[in-house]
């Protein structure tokens, strides 16, 4: 279908306006600008149209975030009617508001019971800065202002600030003024590549085991949190062991740190659970959402605290010196209503569970399985990696793994496919309500895509 152009500008117009003004994300814009970006105009369940007409499955919710697919209708008519209404007021001078009000209501109706309070921000960086200030100033309310340092992993993305980038561990991030003190990094549980000869439950137990270690040698009375992706997202839809969480959530009981779980990814039905840690049957302290809490139409994210910590935060800790000029933003709190109802409400998260999450894991299992390109198939749900591997034996991987990936997802784009390339991975995640239509041509686009890959590197 070709849709009518954007009647204002031509693609070229676009692309020579948005080079002369706009800086973009992880990317060398002086390539950027040579190429010119693709420029997207309009989006329908997971289908996307460039300005040229060109129409592309999104393999990728966005950047993980239209969980209810693009276009809905009942979203625009939320944030309409919130704007008319009340478009704005803050949490600073007393007040409050139905949206934001309700919104917390509905979210902790969904929520394990021992969860009890939030605090909202704008984004999943923002998050994880509020995270980390909270943390410390729970500690300093029991009496333990020394156990303030955070513990993250390698190759863990938390945000692009300051902090979240401290507590992330993407190396080539930490350059911009450098790592900040107080926060320390263990390994990844990555065991396709890192486990060597264990197998994959004793890497697991290894991986967390490392986090004890860690503790030990900064002293359990120093350390505030350990902080990490269920499964990590950014770094590759890698998913640990088995015996990974367990391992660790008893670690941290056992030495007094608080668990804190990223669920920026994870959250709101992706795995077929509405949070990922019960996907994986771990009970954090603390719960970071954005995403998938509005589907990305409007910016929106939060920290989710347990009871415990709420007790102590707001029976004991007096006045908390935090806020933000748009926490609870009344229209993207009225977004982030509609979007949980419909979630909830048409049953996509059970649909993810039972249905067209095991139709992808199936259907990539039986179509990747023996090609000659990949070596392991990852995911659960609506979340999914192909590892790439040399020989599947000894799990070798290819030496120009990231060359292959990059040229297997700009193959995906000339052939109308969004999918991501993530060192030797190549990840998806398409939007929730994805049908079983919509997964046969990810998944044959995806196997187009590899082929073509495959038989450029001379392995086809
Ligand atoms: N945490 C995780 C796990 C993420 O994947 C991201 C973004 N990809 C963030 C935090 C940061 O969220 P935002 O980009 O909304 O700041």
């Amino acid at each position: 279908m070709t849709l009518p152009q954007n009647p204002t500008r031509t693609t070229r117009d676009y692309q020579a306006l948005d080079a002369a003004h706009h800086i973009h994300a992880f990317v060398d814009q002086k390539a950027l600008n040579a190429e010119g970006p693709r420029v997207m105009v309009r989006g329908e369940g997971l289908h996307l149209w460039d300005n040229e007409g060109k129409r592309y499955l999104d393999g990728m919710s966005g950047l993980w975030c239209t969980n209810l697919g693009y276009g809905r209708k009942d979203l625009a008519a939320a944030a309409t009617r919130q704007l008319e209404r009340l478009p704005y007021y803050n949490m600073f001078f007393h007040t409050t508001h139905p949206a934001v009000v309700e919104l917390s209501e509905l979210l902790f109706s969904l929520l394990p019971s021992h969860y009890s309070h939030a605090i909202y921000t704008n984004s999943g960086s923002e998050a994880n800065e509020v995270l980390i200030r909270t943390v410390r100033r729970y500690w300093q309310i029991l009496g333990k202002p020394q156990k303030k340092v955070m513990i993250g992993r390698w190759n863990g993305y938390h945000g692009s600030t300051l902090g979240s980038t401290a507590l992330g561990g993407m190396g080539f991030m930490h350059e911009m003024g450098g790592m900040l003190p107080d926060f320390a990094h263990i390994g990844e549980p990555y065991w396709y590549v890192q486990g060597g000869e264990l197998t994959e439950e004793e890497f697991g137990l290894k991986a967390a085991r490392e986090l004890e270690a860690k503790i030990l040698e900064l002293g359990a009375d120093k350390v505030a949190a350990f902080v990490a992706e269920p499964f990590q997202g950014a770094g590759g839809m890698i998913f640990p062991p088995a015996s990974y969480w367990a391992e660790v959530q008893r670690i941290c009981r056992q030495y007094d740190v608080l668990l804190c779980a990223d669920e920026v990814i994870g959250g709101f039905g992706r795995t077929g659970e509405w949070f990922a840690h019960q996907h994986f049957g771990f009970e954090p302290d603390t719960l970071t959402i954005a995403k998938g809490l509005t589907s990305g139409y409007i910016p929106m994210g939060g920290l989710v605290l347990s009871k415990r910590m709420a007790e102590v935060l707001v029976e004991q800790g007096g006045v908390f010196a935090h806020g933000l000029t748009y926490s609870g933003h009344p229209v993207a709190a009225a977004v982030a209503i509609a979007n949980i109802k419909a979630l909830r409400d048409e049953g996509v998260v059970n649909q993810v569970k039972n249905d067209s999450g095991p139709y992808l894991q199936q259907c990539l299992r039986q179509v990747f399985e023996g090609h000659p390109l990949v070596g392991e198939i990852q995911g659960t749900g609506l979340v999914a990696a192909l590892q790439l591997c040399e020989d599947k034996p000894s799990r070798k991987r290819f030496a120009n793994e990231t060359d292959i990936t990059w040229r297997c997802r700009t193959i995906g784009f000339e052939e109308g496919l969004i999918i991501r390339a993530t060192g030797g991975r190549m990840i998806m995640a398409p939007a929730l309500v994805a049908t079983r239509g919509d997964i046969d041509e990810l998944v044959s686009k995806t196997k187009l895509a590899l082929d073509r890959t495959a038989q450029e590197f001379g392995r086809l």
